[in-house]
């Protein structure tokens, strides 16, 4: 069979096998090829080439197929000689593949290359690379020679590490985090958005370059350092934290990962760098290492970084000798100026209190605002104990002159109370510092406020005893061991009983009868005094109830019950009040509250609050020990008691001098102009009943008629008048002094 070069039926897509008729054997290809010899030889290397090797004719008939055709194509060359090349190819780009044969067809003598994909009858799909050679004019050979290789496994292979890489050219340009790849001599390969972001140039300014012009100059050796220690084989992997310069001249702080990439000889190929900017996270850690150590008000060290000098400072004492003291001060009546002014006006008052402090303490020495109003002064280093009383009469003199503010138009007075301890070499370091501080302080306080007082060791006998009475006191109101007892309460001239007022009495199983003034400022320290005031109030009223019931014809008598600081401003004082009132079916007119004016200056505007609620409910309130306190005329009004319980130490003292006698007079006709009721506490003679009556005092409470007694003694008292016990002074001032009354 001629070849027809030109006979373009012969490749037509359309034509079948089975149309052609003609199905040629080993023997027909032995024919074409024209000479055995060369057939045997071509069937030779067909046998052993790893390539694909088929020969197809003029017409793209199958002639030869080797092993790795037959493989191919799906079938055996017996079946496939003679039969239409184009049946094997895949049938979706079957028209490009034609084309390219029939170029190749065409001009004998050339040589093409194409990818081209086949479809083998049991459908499996192969990718070749073939190489096309028209041998028609080749007396030999009479054919074209198909020369491919199976690139199928090798296609997959490049498509699969395309989508590879191409997921990974998105990580890392599309990743938040700065990334960059450099030569194994650190020259910038490739940067992200974020790192051109990171350091402000662009991605042009950095091809090519190393980090140096970038990098903040005294970290330039680091970076090299980390670069050599990679590339000595030291380390595989660096993490590290270095400044870069920005291009905005900003300097930034970067954590830096690099890693190598290297070749199978283990030669380093580039670097990966992955970075995080660290800046803001450590200016953060910064402040919060600074909160952890300072007072964010006032900026003074906090308790745990004194907690830390103090530690310090029990060592060097021992090694250099000397004196170290402890200063623990405590502002007085701090949360009076933080409710009536606010807190902010409370805020730059501690403020201002640490300024002061600071002004007259050393820097190198320890200040803390130990939290709420109190403040730390740790002074390292002192000689004498007159130098320790020194340091005390300074920070207390700081605090002389009165604060102002630019939003407040009033000067506030801010003192301080101080406790301190001493220590030096030889004392032991088991010393509880802080809690001695503040035994001698609780002492301070006691003698007077606005004071200092240096620790002792009977202090803390004190203090542990009162902390054991404490203990004891709680045990005593569990067991129902205190009782409210009732001092009578008279009306002057007659001395008619018309009221009580209620004391409370502990009798204690081993120390007898423990005096309230004992134990009830230590129960103001603790939230025992809140317990006690409810037995105080439940008891009064029940008393009074009881009181009344028994004398229904009389006037009943009222009852005073004392209320300390704590009470007054619990929240639930006046729900317990209305209460006991309904309870015992008392009239609110019956109960009279008796509270101090520290009482109602230290938290004023609750105070009014308070006040006025007590007010819509019908109790009354007696300031108790009148003339002992601030005596504010202003506070005073405001207030409106009902009673002034004008205190003893006035009412006694009128009998010892005429300056005295004159105060007395003063304080009681202030009350009468005020248009209060006068009570004096305290009467234990003739001669002093006698003097109130004449000032024209209203109520009398004292020894003279009887000291509180127990609830049932108190009873029998109800209206009766102790006019006989005075009878004769009564009579005295009846001649000398004619009242009206
Ligand atoms: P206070 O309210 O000024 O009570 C008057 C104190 O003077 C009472 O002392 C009373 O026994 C005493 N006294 C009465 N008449 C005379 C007298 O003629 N001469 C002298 N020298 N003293 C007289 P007491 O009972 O020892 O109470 C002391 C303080 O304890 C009271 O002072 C009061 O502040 C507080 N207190 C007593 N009972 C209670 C209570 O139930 N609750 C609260 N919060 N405090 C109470
Ligand atoms: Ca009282
Ligand atoms: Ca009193």
């Amino acid at each position: 069979m001629q070849a027809n070069d030109n006979d373009p039926s012969l490749l037509d897509a359309s034509a079948s096998p089975a149309d052609d008729g003609v199905t040629p054997t080993r023997t027909d290809a032995a024919q074409i090829i024209g000479d055995a010899e060369h057939f045997s030889m071509l069937e030779a290397i067909g046998q052993s080439t790893t390539d694909l090797i088929a020969i197809i004719d003029a017409q793209g008939l199958v002639v030869y197929g080797n092993p790795i055709a037959q493989k191919v194509f799906g079938v055996t060359i017996e079946d496939a000689a003679g039969t239409q090349a184009r049946l094997y190819l895949h049938p979706d780009d079957l028209e490009k593949n034609l084309r390219f044969f029939a170029e190749v067809i065409q001009t004998p003598g050339t040589s093409a290359r194409q990818e081209i994909r086949t479809l083998s009858p049991s459908g499996d799909v192969r990718q070749l690379e073939v190489v096309c050679t028209n041998l028609l004019n080749d007396p030999s050979i009479h054919g074209i020679i198909i020369n491919g290789r199976d690139v199928t496994e090798q296609n997959e292979y490049l498509t699969r590490l395309q989508a590879v890489e191409e997921r990974f050219r998105l990580a890392f340009e599309e990743n938040m985090a700065p990334m960059s790849f450099a030569d194994a001599d650190d020259h910038i390969l490739a940067v992200n958005d974020a790192f051109c972001e990171m350091v402000g140039f662009s991605r042009a300014e950095l091809m090519g370059q190393d980090s140096t012009p970038f990098t903040y100059p005294d970290d330039i050796g680091l970076t090299e350092a980390t670069h050599q220690r990679v590339m000595s084989g030291e380390a595989d992997h660096v993490r590290y934290v270095k400044r870069y310069l920005r291009k905005d001249g900003q300097v930034i702080e970067v954590e830096v990962s690099r890693s190598p990439a290297r070749d199978a000889d283990d030669n380093i190929l580039y670097f990966v760098f992955s970075e995080r900017d660290i800046t803001e996270e450590r200016k953060l850690t910064a402040q919060l290492s600074h909160q952890a150590l300072f007072d964010s008000i006032t900026g003074l060290a906090n308790r745990s970084l004194m907690e830390t000098q103090l530690t310090k400072a029990r060592a060097s004492v021992k090694r250099r000798g000397g004196l170290n003291a402890l200063f623990l001060l405590d502002l007085d009546d701090f949360k009076g100026v933080n409710d009536t002014q606010g807190h902010l006006i409370g805020d730059e008052l501690l403020i201002g209190v640490a300024r002061r402090f600071e002004a007259v303490t050393r820097p190198a020495d320890t200040l803390c605002r130990f939290g709420g109003d109190e403040f730390l002064y740790l002074a390292e280093g002192l000689e004498s104990i007159s130098d320790v009383q020194g340091v005390a009469r300074r920070l207390l003199a700081a605090l002389e002159t009165p604060f102002h503010f630019l939003d407040i138009a009033i000067a506030i007075e801010q003192h301080a109370t101080v406790g301190v301890v001493v220590w030096g070499a030889d004392d032991s370091d088991d010393i509880d510092l802080l809690q001695n501080a503040d035994v001698a302080l609780y002492e301070a306080k006691r003698h007077h406020r606005g004071s200092f007082a240096l620790y002792e060791p009977s202090m803390h006998e004190e203090a542990s005893h009162r902390f054991m009475l404490i203990q004891e006191l709680r045990n005593s109101l569990a067991q129902g061991e205190l009782e409210l007892y009732f001092q009578p309460i008279v009306r002057l001239p007659d001395a008619r009983v018309v009221g009580f007022e209620g004391l409370i009495r502990w009798y204690h199983p081993k120390r007898g009868w423990v005096p309230p003034s004992e134990f009830i400022p230590l129960a103001e320290r603790s939230e025992l005094i809140i317990d006690i005031g409810v037995l105080a109030i439940e008891s009064a009223v029940a008393a009074a109830s009881a009181w009344s019931r028994e004398s229904p014809d009389a006037e009943a008598p009222f009852v005073c019950v004392n209320l300390s600081a704590k009470q007054f401003h619990s929240s639930n004082l006046v729900p317990l009040i209305e209460a006991a009132l309904e309870f015992h079916q008392l009239p609110a007119s019956k109960l009279v509250l008796e509270i101090t004016e520290g009482v109602a200056i230290f938290n004023f505007g609750e105070t009014m609050n308070t006040l006025s609620r007590l007010e819509r409910i019908g109790v009354g309130v007696a300031l108790d020990d009148f003339g002992t306190g601030f005596s504010s005329l202003s506070y005073l009004a405001k207030i409106n008691p009902r009673i002034i319980k004008v205190d003893q130490s006035f009412v006694q003292l009128a009998s010892a001098s005429p300056r005295d006698a004159t105060l007395l007079e003063a304080i009681v006709t202030l009350g009468l102009n005020l248009n209060v009721t006068m009570l004096a506490e305290g009467v234990e003679t003739s001669d002093q009943f006698v003097r109130l009556v004449g000032l024209g005092c209203a109520l009398a409470q004292g020894y003279l008629f009887s000291p509180a007694v127990p609830n049932s003694q108190a009873s029998e008292m109800v209206d009766r008048d102790f006019g006989a016990q005075v009878a004769d002074v009564a009579w005295d001032f009846s001649n000398t002094h004619p009242t009206t009354r």
